[in-house]
């Protein structure tokens, strides 16, 4: 059989070696991994430090002795691959603890490294109390430091960052989270990461943005970390959570070819520029599904499918499937609030100088008379040439998951605005509406291509301000300089607004101003609606 010899024993290798097997009873196949563990969940180490998965083992999906059992195959701990000769075909490996070298042959190998989380050269970083956290031993680590400590930093407020600040709100721990960006979760649109950054504090997490770390010192015995503003932070112990980069070393000595970002380069099939050599995961450097443009992706679903990818294209290329590309789709739990994003965002459009339209809807997430009824904010991103997605952002507290992945299939099919509108989504009460949010998005869309409405994300210059929500709502956040009608009354008090001056309706969700923009467009007024309402653009006014 082929000697199939994997590098990295986790999400991208375990999934290629157990598709190898299912694909070929006759291959050799080894996985050499570094650590003592393999195929690891590194998705729950969070949950673990917070307590929510209290049982560590769950987290070993298999032991090194149950996935060679289970597959077959020889699976190496404790040891490391520390060459590649490609005229060979040989790897040097060393044995982590003997420290003894050796080779091992292969016919195809497949590297999958994945990424070392980032510890930019800064002042103090080598303290051992800022920890990374990558693997079953640094969350041992760390849930050492959590139990004599009283409180615990977070640097960085992405993904992984903000899933550590609320696991350790759960713990004793007072805990402070600090992002360089002026918003949490710097993939995602400002509007749809502001109520994310609200749970956090309300939460009681101590939240500072737009402050990067300069550095860590020591004050009298505690850590202390230093940003850039000059802010100093005290704490027991720093998680650093700030990024991750490709671990490609191995592949760069071998002279294979590497992207931008040092991300190994592949192509369809996974294939290195050694077609002997495949890689997969957070070390590659893949695709963006919608421009084709190079893309590293560090998730755990496209490690997964690129394996397999793998394991068909060595083993049955007649029928392998080449890899689609990334859309980027991602979620994240902040206490009692969800926050997802699939494709691309408004910041990278805009940056990327392309064209797009972008609609924000919220409505709830079930029927509004079922219990348990909670806002969902949807935004579409779609191109005003062909009405395409071109992404999707949901934040809320129940069913965003749910919308999220909708998005992302309406996303991979190509579907427009007007797909959405028509998708016939499950519904009865407890679940969703009979007009779901995302059809509602869809309606949305339509209308402003339709020209029945326009939207603005902020005031334009000149307009007067026309408030039509509820008395109620007005006089618990009035908007400054505001005229308020509210929408009931307003085809009976028309009179009462200056036909001469152009107006921009607001309301709480971005709906009623809507009805109030198409009531005032009929009656000849010259008026734009404020997209999303007061709810996600609370600054606008
Ligand atoms: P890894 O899973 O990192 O595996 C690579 C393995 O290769 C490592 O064990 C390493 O020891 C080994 N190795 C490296 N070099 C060598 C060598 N020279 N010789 C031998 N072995 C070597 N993704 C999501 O999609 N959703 C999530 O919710 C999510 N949460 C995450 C939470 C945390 C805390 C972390 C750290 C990651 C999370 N991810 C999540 C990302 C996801 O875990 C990764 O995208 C995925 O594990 C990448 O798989 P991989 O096989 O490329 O690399």
């Amino acid at each position: 059989g082929l000697r199939v010899v994997i590098v990295g024993g986790v999400a991208a290798g375990a999934s290629a070696a157990a598709r190898a097997r299912r694909l070929d009873e006759s291959a050799r196949i080894t996985v050499v991994e570094r650590g003592p563990d393999v195929s690891f969940a590194n998705c729950g180490l969070p949950y673990h430090v917070g307590g929510e998965i209290a049982d560590r083992s769950r987290l070993a999906v298999h032991t090194p002795e149950s996935l060679s059992a289970l597959l077959d195959i020889e699976v190496l701990t404790h040891t490391e691959v520390t060459k590649i000769d490609r005229k060979r075909k040989v790897l040097e490996v060393r044995g982590v603890k003997t420290n003894s070298c050796r080779e091992l042959a292969y016919d195809r190998l497949i590297l999958a490294p994945g990424a070392l989380p980032l510890r930019p050269p800064l002042p103090g970083v080598g303290d051992p109390r800022v920890f990374t956290l990558r693997n079953l031993q640094d969350m041992d680590r760390i849930k050492a430091a959590v139990e004599r400590a009283e409180s615990a930093l977070v640097i960085g407020g992405g993904f992984i960052g903000l899933e550590m600040a609320e696991q350790l709100r759960r713990t004793a721990c007072a805990v402070t989270l600090v992002e360089a960006f002026d918003q949490v979760l710097p993939p995602l649109d400002p509007e749809i990461a502001a109520p994310v950054a609200q749970e956090l504090r309300a939460a009681g997490v101590a939240l500072v943005l737009g402050d990067p770390i300069a550095g860590f010192a020591e004050d009298s015995g505690r850590l202390t970390a230093e940003l850039k503003s000059g802010r100093r932070v005290q704490a027991d112990f720093a998680v650093l959570a700030i990024g991750v980069r490709p671990e490609s070393e191995l592949a760069a000595a071998a002279g294979l070819e590497l992207g931008a970002r040092g991300a190994i380069k592949v192509d369809r099939f996974m294939r290195t520029s050694d077609p002997d050599i495949y890689a997969a995961g957070d070390v590659v450097e893949s695709f963006d599904r919608l421009t084709g443009t190079p893309m590293n992706l560090p998730l755990g679903g496209p490690a997964n499918r690129q394996g397999r990818v793998i394991a068909d294209h060595i083993f049955r290329p007649e029928t392998a499937r080449p890899y689609p590309g990334h859309l980027g789709t991602a979620v994240v739990r902040v206490f009692d609030l969800v926050a997802g994003t699939t494709g691309w965002s408004e910041k990278r459009l805009r940056d990327a100088g392309r064209a797009y339209r972008a609609t924000v809807v919220t409505d709830h997430q079930h029927a509004g008379y079922f219990p348990g009824a909670t806002p969902l904010t949807v935004k579409l991103l779609w191109s005003p040439e062909d009405g395409k997605l071109l992404g999707a952002q949901v934040v809320g507290a129940d069913g965003v998951d749910k919308r999220l992945d909708v998005l992302a299939a309406a996303l991979a099919g190509g579907l427009t605005i007007d797909d959405l509108a028509e998708l016939e989504l499950a519904y009865a009460p407890p679940f969703g509406s009979a007009r779901d949010v995302v059809n509602t998005a869809g309606f949305a869309a339509q209308n402003v291509r339709d020209g029945l409405v326009r939207t603005v994300d902020s005031p334009p210059e000149g307009y007067a301000v026309l408030d039509v929500r509820p008395v109620e709502a007005v006089t618990t956040s009035p908007v400054p300089g505001a005229v308020n009608i509210p929408y009931a009354e307003l085809r009976s008090r028309l009179g009462e607004l200056d036909r001469g001056r152009s107006w921009l309706a607001v309301c709480a969700l971005g709906k009623t101003s809507y009805f109030a923009a198409r009531v005032l467009t009929q009656a000849g007024f010259e008026v734009v609606g404020l997209a999303g309402g007061l709810r996600v653009r609370p600054q606008a006014t």
